[in-house]
C-alpha cells in the first residue's frame, strides 16, 4: 500500500462512474416506487466488491465456527423469508468489539461479536438481523448512493478540494464510507417494520425487538476512536421501543407459541471474546504493544490513537497531523521506498539507509501533492520478522514545522518486543452460568465475579441492579482477560 493510498480520499466516485441510468421500480418489499440509478446487479457488485475490505477492517470474521455458523443460519432464513430470496445473501459474524450491525447493498449482513454479547435472546438477535435485511430489501443503501450521486453531480468534484487534514486521518476505504452514511429515520422505521416482518415469519417472539432496542438505546453511538457504532448510523427514528409495542398490539395475532429462545442463544456465546482483543495490540499509555507480531511503537504525548485491523492511526489534539503505521507491500524497506518515491505526487528529499534499533530500514522526508493541496512527512520503512512495515508521520505543509520534532522520535520507537509480560495476554471471555438457586444480583456478582464493572455486567444482561433471579436462569460472567498495565 503507498501513502497516497493511505492519504487520499478513497474512490467512492469511482464506485459511481460506472452508473449513468436511472430507472424508476416498485421495491418488491416496500410495495413503493424508488427511483434508482443502482439496478440489482450493481447492488451485488458493490457488495461483493467491498465486503473484503469491510471483512478486514472491522476485524474480521469471528474465528469461532460454531458461532458463525449459528448466527448465519438465522441470518438465511430470515433472507430466505424476505421478499428477495435470490439475492446472494452472505451474513457474517465480524470479530470486532464495537455494538453495532451493518448492510451492504445485494444482500451483505453484518453484525459484530461486540452487539452479540449484548443480546440476551435468539429474537433478539432474530430482531437485528431482519432490521438489516430489512435495510438490504428496501434497497436504502442503493437509493442514498442514488442521492449522494445525485448531490456530487450538482456540487461537481472541485468541492472536494477543500477538505482539511482531518479527513486524512479518517483514510476510510469505499466500503467504510458505505458504513458512514447514515441512514435517514423513515429508513429506520421502514427497517424495524420489515425486521418485525422477517422475525416473526420464522415464529421469534417480536417483543426479542424491543428488548435489543432497550439495550441499544444504553450504549453509546461511538466509540473513542469515532468509529461508527449502531447508534449513529442507525438514529432513532422516535421511541423504538412504543413504536414496538404498538405494532405487536396492531398485529392482532397470538404470538404466545412464538420463541424468545433465551438458554440456547446464550449457550452459544459461551466462552466467546469480550471486549477489547490485547492479543491484536493494546495501548500502555502512549505506548502501543503488538504481542502476536511482537514490536511495539511509541506514540506522541496526547494524539488520539485508534487501533484498526489493518493500520494504527494517531492524529494530533488539533487534528492538523497524523501518524499512521502499517504493513508495507514489498518485499524489503528498500523497494517500498523506491515504489513509495516513484508513487504521482511524491517527492523524496534526504532519505537514509541507517538501521534503526537493530533492524534493516529506510528513512525518507517526503512531500506529497495531493486533491487537498501539499503534504509534508517523514517516512520510515523497516524489516521486521518476516514483514516490512510502514510507518509515515504527515502534516499539512503549513503546519509540519509544529510537528516534526515529535514525529521523529515517534518513528524511531519502533522495535522488536521479546519482554514475555508484554507478549503473554489474553482476551476476556464470556462465560455462561447457569444459577444453582434463587438469588438477587448483587449476590450473582459476588458469587461468580468478573472482571469487568458491576454496571457492564449488569448492562449485558439487561437484569436491573437489584432484581430477583429464579434458580436455573442462564446469566454472562466475563473472565480470563490478562493485558499487562505498565
Ligand atoms: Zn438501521
Amino acid at each position: 500500500m503507498t501513502t497516497s493510498a493511505l492519504v487520499r480520499r478513497s474512490c467512492l466516485p469511482t464506485l459511481f462512474a460506472v452508473l449513468a441510468l436511472a430507472a424508476c421500480a416498485t421495491n418488491p418489499a416496500t410495495g413503493r416506487r424508488q427511483l434508482s440509478l443502482v439496478s440489482e446487479a450493481q447492488e451485488i457488485q458493490i457488495g461483493q466488491e467491498s465486503d473484503p475490505a469491510i471483512t478486514a477492517q472491522m476485524g474480521g470474521a469471528y474465528p469461532d465456527s460454531a458461532v458463525q455458523r449459528y448466527v448465519r443460519g438465522i441470518g438465511l432464513r430470515l433472507a430466505a423469508s424476505s421478499e428477495r430470496p435470490s439475492l446472494p445473501w452472505s451474513v457474517k459474524l465480524l470479530d470486532d468489539d464495537l455494538v453495532n450491525a451493518f448492510a451492504l447493498p445485494g444482500g451483505y449482513v453484518y453484525i459484530t461479536r461486540g452487539i452479540l454479547g449484548h443480546m440476551n435472546s435468539e429474537a433478539e438477535l432474530a430482531a437485528v438481523l431482519g432490521h438489516e435485511i430489512g435495510h438490504v430489501t428496501a434497497r436504502h443503501s442503493a437509493a442514498q448512493m442514488t442521492r449522494a450521486q445525485l448531490g456530487q453531480l450538482g456540487l461537481g468534484i472541485g468541492m472536494i478540494v477543500s477538505e482539511t487534514v482531518r479527513k486524512y486521518g479518517q483514510a476510510v476505504s469505499t466500503g467504510m464510507q458505505l458504513l458512514f452514511l447514515k441512514y435517514g429515520r423513515d429508513d429506520e422505521r421502514e427497517a424495524d417494520q420489515l425486521g418485525f416482518r422477517y422475525m416473526t415469519n420464522l415464529r421469534y417472539q417480536p417483543r426479542g425487538m424491543t428488548d435489543v432496542m432497550r439495550m441499544l438505546n444504553s450504549t453509546s453511538a461511538a466509540d473513542q476512536a469515532g468509529m461508527p457504532a449502531w447508534r449513529s448510523t442507525h438514529p432513532d427514528p422516535g421511541d423504538r421501543v412504543a413504536a414496538n409495542e404498538q405494532r405487536i398490539a396492531q398485529a392482532n395475532a397470538d404470538f404466545s407459541g412464538y420463541a424468545l429462545n433465551r438458554d440456547a442463544f446464550l449457550q452459544h456465546l459461551d466462552g466467546m471474546v469480550y471486549g477489547a482483543d490485547p492479543r491484536a495490540g493494546y495501548f500502555i499509555g502512549t505506548r502501543f504493544l503488538q504481542p502476536t507480531l511482537r514490536f511495539e511503537l511509541t506514540f506522541p504525548a496526547g494524539w488520539v490513537t485508534q487501533n484498526g485491523a489493518q493500520a494504527v492511526q494517531a492524529v494530533s489534539p488539533g487534528k492538523d497531523a497524523a501518524l499512521q503505521l502499517s504493513f508495507a507491500q514489498a518485499a524489503s524497506a528498500a523497494e517500498a521506498l523506491s515504489k513509495f518515491a516513484a508513487a504521482q505526487g511524491v517527492t523524496v528529499s534526504g532519505s537514509s539507509a541507517q538501521a534503526l534499533n537493530g533492524l534493516p530500514a529506510r528513512r525518507a522526508e517526503f512531500d506529497m501533492q495531493t486533491e487537498s493541496g501539499v503534504l509534508h512527512g517523514l517516512m520510515l520503512f523497516v524489516e521486521y520478522g518476516g514483514s516490512v512495515y510502514q510507518v509515515v508521520g504527515y502534516a499539512p505543509t503549513a503546519s509540519w514545522s509544529t510537528h516534526a520534532a515529535t514525529l521523529g522520535p515517534a518513528l524511531a520507537s519502533f522495535r522488536g518486543l521479546a519482554d514475555a509480560r508484554y507478549l503473554d495476554v489474553a482476551p476476556n471471555r464470556i462465560q455462561i452460568v447457569r444459577l444453582p438457586a434463587a438469588m438477587n444480583f448483587g449476590t450473582f456478582l459476588q458469587r461468580y465475579p468478573s472482571s469487568l464493572p458491576a454496571d457492564e455486567i449488569r448492562l449485558i444482561n439487561q437484569v436491573a441492579a437489584s432484581e430477583q433471579l429464579p434458580a436455573g436462569r442462564l446469566l454472562k460472567r466475563v473472565t480470563g482477560g490478562r493485558v499487562p498495565t505498565q
